[in-house]
């Protein structure tokens, strides 16, 4: 449940005016942080545990990590503070089972902007410790219905939905909201439908609506996935349907790998194909792979431009 959003004004260092060097550097540390280049946008996996068995989840397969204690986590944020990072990802798994995340969320958004992806299903029982964090919020939905909802997440999720949205509404505090849809074989007829129940539900509060492609990594892929040109055909009818009313953004058939996780030991990794590819520690600056950090970095500035172009058109 991944998905990264071009940047906006709110720097790190445009936050608090901090400056971007904390604590005393070794000379090897300060030569890394020169010559290493990140991506604006780093994707934390909060944990990779979660409440819901969705069958269009590509995240089984993640790599194995042995969490630090939540002081040390926080450290992690810190340590990324000379690396021009504007955005802190916090995702998963189910962000919001960790019992650390409102304290991780405050931490990070003293010097980052940050973007929480949630299922929602505990969303209603924990918003007022999150949203005066969280700068931008990503809820999932599937379908126009609960049943075909249902189809690709679980029972419940499409009424937990509804519920996260009406408590967006009315709180006073209203992060950017971005409403992601998996596009698949079941729903893909079905795009209309779910763009009315937006523009219905959500009013003016609703930023973006993204639609993903079903990639081929999950477990139940080949019962869900459409071909790409199916799925850019639904897209871009979508779009039309709804021009001037919503803001739609879809998957571009490349840059799939264009991410860096995080994950809770402090380990860096990119996807490759259906494989993490290791690129370094947080707490271990010597770790990082300096070139292949600046691909990455490179990739996502190139997808985050073709997709803002791509919403324009
Ligand atoms: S909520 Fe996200 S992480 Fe959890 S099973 Fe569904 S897609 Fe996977």
């Amino acid at each position: 449940m991944v998905c990264v959003v071009p940047t906006c004004g709110n720097s790190a260092r445009g936050r608090t005016g901090q400056t971007a060097l904390p604590g005393n550097k070794t000379d090897e540390e300060t030569k890394t942080i020169m010559t290493v280049r990140f991506p604006h946008s780093v994707d934390f996996i909060i944990t990779a545990r979660c409440n819901l068995f969705c069958k269009v989840c590509w995240g089984w397969e993640m790599p194995p990590y042995r969490p630090l204690s939540t002081e040390e986590r926080a450290g992690l944020f810190d340590r990324l503070l000379p690396y021009n990072i504007d955005q802190i990802v916090f995702t998963g798994g189910e962000p919001l089972l960790d019992d650390a995340l409102p304290a991780l969320l405050a931490h990070a958004h003293q010097n980052f902007r940050t973007f929480l992806f949630t299922n929602t299903m505990l969303f209603p029982d924990m918003h007022a410790a999150l949203l005066p964090h969280v700068d931008r919020l990503s809820f999932s939905l599937d379908g126009d219905t609960a049943e075909l909802n249902a189809a690709a997440r679980a029972p419940g999720h499409f009424e937990k939905v509804l519920e996260s949205i009406r408590i967006i509404r009315d709180s006073p505090h209203r992060p950017r909201l971005q409403i992601l849809t998996v596009v698949t074989r079941q729903n893909h007829c079905h795009l209309q439908g779910i763009g009315g129940l937006l523009l219905e539900r959500c009013g003016g509060i609703l930023s973006r609506w993204k639609l993903n492609f079903c990639r081929d990594m999950g477990r139940y892929h080949k019962e869900f996935a459409l071909p790409y040109d199916t799925f850019a055909e639904a897209a871009e009818d979508t779009k039309a349907a709804f021009r001037g009313r919503l803001r739609i953004r879809y998957s571009l058939n490349q840059h799939d790998d264009a991410y860096l996780f995080a994950f809770p030991d402090g380990n860096l990794y990119t996807p490759e194909g259906r494989a993490y590819r290791p690129v370094g520690n947080i707490l271990d600056p010597r770790t990082y792979d300096a070139a292949k950090l600046s691909t990455i970095a490179e990739k996502i500035e190139q997808r985050d431009r073709l997709l803002a172009e791509q919403e324009q058109r």
